[in-house]
């Protein structure tokens, strides 16, 4: 049976027509199900009894369900989320004393190859639909009601997956998440994370989402990038800058470059200074990631001696700089480690 919610509000419309039914009755199911994310056509309760039998014999609601709940010692929760074929995924809810921010997940697996990054590991792969995008955004909204006593306030596209890769349902997800006949969301809070695929990024700049743009730098230096995000050789530095610079010539939103520092990788004074000097071409902040080892041994630990230097050098230069402590390290579920390790 077909998926309800894989119907935009005028196809519903028109299905209602046949049914010989009013369109404004189409508005109450969108409603159910975009902005109260009900799974239930049976409780539409301000459907005749009829109409919400008929509706059932015809459609049905794919849920994700929460497979795993993990809370970390800093209030972190992960959830292992079973999708309707039986895949999953991770959402995690990340809280601070001020903000609940939801890092949810835009693909099973990862297409991308970055070689310290647990989710590319991943055999299996497939896109996540937009009801499937929603459903983890409402899932920790009443998690951070439920556990903390307020709405959801941000959401990061920080999960498994390459959101550009995923282009089209992220982009409607977006806009369900964001419309006041979903979830009424506002985009500043939203951040989507890309490893950076240059085409993409023009063409999000033009949907005019006013969301905020993350992008995976990791190195400045060509040919360190393309080593340990080996993908990133047929997308050259000068593309991306030029993909960035029309990021923000469109939607004057600064740029966030996330960014480990490895030692032996990236930890001379040639890659600050090639970070500086990228850095410098487009209105942007470095946020310094701890990383979060995953058992590959060339991503030794981090380097605290080299993270400081970049500090001071980024600082110098007149680059924001920030240093992020990672989250929820203990049931893996930071940055980098989502891999369904609890499931295997
Ligand atoms: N594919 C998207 C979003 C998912 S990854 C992207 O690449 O941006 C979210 C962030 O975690 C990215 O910046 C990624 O580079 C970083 N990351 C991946 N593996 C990591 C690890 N083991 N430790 C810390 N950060 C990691």
């Amino acid at each position: 049976m077909k998926d309800i919610r894989t119907l935009s509000l005028e196809e519903l419309k028109a299905h209602f027509l046949t049914l010989g039914e009013k369109p404004f009755r189409a508005k109450q199911v969108y409603d159910w199900l975009w902005s109260k994310n009900l799974h239930s056509i049976e409780d539409m309760t301000n459907l005749s009894k009829e109409l919400r039998q008929a509706l059932a014999k015809e459609f049905i609601i794919n849920p994700i369900e929460v497979d795993l709940l993990q809370k970390s010692s800093d209030g972190t929760i992960k959830n292992g989320v079973k999708l309707h074929d039986g895949l999953l995924v991770e959402s995690v809810l990340i809280p601070t004393l001020t903000r609940t921010t939801a890092c949810v997940s835009s693909q099973v697996g990862c297409s991308l190859n970055c070689e310290f990054c647990a989710t590319a590991k991943l055999k299996r792969m497939r896109n996540l639909e937009v009801a499937e995008i929603v459903d983890q955004v409402a899932l920790i909204d009443r998690q951070s009601r439920l556990y903390h006593q307020r709405p959801l306030t941000n959401i990061v596209f920080m999960g498994m997956g390459e959101p550009m890769m995923n282009y089209k349902n992220v982009v409607e997800a977006i806009r369900k998440i964001t419309a006041p006949q979903g979830l009424g969301m506002s985009p500043r809070r939203i951040t989507v994370s890309t490893s950076g695929i240059p085409k993409m990024i023009k063409m999000l700049a033009d949907e005019e989402l006013r969301v905020k743009l993350a992008l995976s730098l990791h190195s400045a230096v060509e040919e360190t990038r393309n080593d340990i995000m080996p993908f990133t050789q047929k997308f050259p530095l000068t593309d991306l800058m030029e993909a960035l610079q029309y990021w923000y010539e469109k939607t004057g939103s600064v740029i966030t470059f996330e960014y480990c520092v490895w030692k032996g990788i990236n930890d001379t004074d040639k890659d600050i200074k090639a970070l500086i000097r990228y850095a410098r071409q487009v209105p942007s902040k470095v946020n310094l990631i701890q990383y979060n080892p995953i058992g590959e041994g060339k991503f030794d630990h981090r380097s605290i001696e080299a993270e400081q230097r970049y500090v001071s050098e980024l600082t110098k230069a007149g680059v924001t700089v920030m240093v992020r402590r990672s989250r929820g390290g203990d049931i893996d579920a930071a940055c980098g480690q989502l891999a369904n390790k609890a499931a295997e």
